[in-house]
């Protein structure tokens, strides 16, 4: 081996596997066990001391998810990773980890719309307060810092929209403040955009979606950025105060820079308990072996729906950043330049009724609430999602009455553009 450092697809598929030492199984064997036997009693006290690395019992580390966690990290340009049970559990782990009672961290808007009810109502439950800032007016986000901050909270593409967030611009305002710029990076995958090199700190997955790909495996993943100074900054007693769950050690001097992640595992995981199942964690590797293949074959189609959408005498409107008169489409050019993604919204002139006949008429989209399968899927969040809200705020959400979201899949183009076809003629 020359020690040339490994391309992307080379890393979608080797990075943290080997074959296994016992039998020389060649892939990722799934390690579907509760807790590892120690060598004796002194292996099992340094293990508990955190003085050698090793498994204890599943709920803390597996050796299939660290395989996923390896290879995650090692995408996204981190130095350590994290698998959780759900992309919502690896937001709250990360929290835990740099929020008081009583603090704030500064969110955009354009989120997610599982993670702004989070935000507005399982974290204020913790005490952790959010306050809400405008991607499209980068100025909120410096104004909306105070002395109670203790991070920002940003996703790269948002969902649902295709809004691209200025990564860099956010990453400054973060260092300006202290605290740690968080990337939700579930949409762009690290194909299309790897947070950490535009300044990001920690990055967070859904690993459910594009990552694992096909629709079969709930997931989450945090990546420990290794940038973010925690001696400097000293307000985060997780990482900077002696724990007395580890006999008094300190996680930022004893780990340097992955001791963030190291905190997410044994102070968060540990304690709070969303573990992951390694049966996912196998299927979710298997997933991101053709990761660059299947994200370069879902922008392709993506666009190609778009381009044609657009065209289309019953469509008001299509959102896709990849679209050259689309509004941000020049951000799209500078972080995400071999695609947009596949996930967009578009505007149906006939308003409700053709949503409603719209996601009742296609024949090959399934009519879900998932986003990155391999499938193509379709909602109408006015009668779906949002339906609870008010008009006023439908439209807030950016889920007006005439709003249709898609989630274009890897099947034929010509398959996909064929049944959108036939489902709006029908309508
Ligand atoms: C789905 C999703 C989440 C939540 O992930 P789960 O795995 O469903 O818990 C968070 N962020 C984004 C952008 C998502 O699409």
């Amino acid at each position: 081996m020359t020690d040339r450092i490994p391309g992307f697809a080379t890393l979608a598929i080797h990075a943290g596997a080997q074959p296994d030492p016992t039998t020389g199984a060649r892939a990722t064997p799934i390690y579907q066990t509760t807790s590892f036997v120690f060598e004796d009693v002194d292996h099992a006290a340094s293990l508990f001391g955190l003085q050698t690395f090793g498994n204890i019992y599943t709920r803390i580390g597996n050796p299939t998810n660290a395989v996923l966690e390896e290879r995650v990290a090692a995408l996204e340009g981190g130095t350590a990773g994290l698998a959780v049970a759900s992309g919502h559990a690896a937001q709250v782990l990360v929290m835990h980890c740099l929020m008081r009672p009583g603090d704030e961290f500064v969110a955009s808007k354009k989120l997610y719309g599982g993670s702004i009810n989070q935000f507005n109502h399982a974290f204020k439950n913790f005490g952790w307060n959010v306050v809400w800032a405008e991607p499209d007016n980068i100025g909120t986000f410096e104004r909306a810092v105070s002395a109670k901050t203790k991070a920002i909270f940003i996703e790269s593409i948002a969902n649902p929209g295709g809004v691209i967030t200025d990564v860099e611009a956010v990453a400054k305002i973060a260092k300006n403040a202290g605290v740690p710029l968080i990337v939700d990076n579930t949409l762009a995958t690290p194909y299309l955009c790897k947070p950490i090199e535009y300044g990001a700190d920690i990055v967070v997955h859904s690993l459910t979606k594009f990552l694992g790909g096909h629709g079969n495996s709930i997931g989450g993943l945090i990546v420990d950025g290794g940038t973010f100074n925690w001696s400097r900054e000293k307000r985060y007693p997780m990482l900077c105060e002696p724990r007395p769950e580890y006999h008094g050690i300190v996680l930022h001097e004893t780990f340097g820079n992955f001791a963030f992640a190291i905190a997410c595992r044994v102070l968060a995981l540990r304690d709070i308990g969303p573990a992951l199942s390694p049966f996912n964690a196998f299927l979710i590797i298997t997933g991101i072996e053709t990761l660059p293949l299947r994200m370069q074959l879902h922008c392709d189609n993506a666009l190609a729906v778009a381009e044609w959408l657009a065209g289309h005498n019953k469509v008001a409107w299509v959102s896709y950043a990849g679209l050259p008169n689309d509004r941000y489409y020049k951000l799209a050019k500078r972080y995400v330049p071999k695609g947009a993604g596949s996930v967009f919204t578009f505007g149906l002139k006939g308003g409700y009724d053709a949503g409603v006949k719209l996601v009742s008429n296609v024949k090959l989209f399934s009519h879900l609430a998932n986003i990155g399968d391999t499938r193509s899927l379709i909602i109408h969040p006015a009668s779906t999602t949002h339906r609870q809200l008010t008009d006023a705020q439908k439209t807030e959400a950016g889920a007006g009455p005439d709003v249709v979201r898609l989630s274009i899949g890897l099947e034929d183009k010509a398959d996909i553009i064929a049944d959108l076809d036939q489902a709006l003629a029908a309508g």
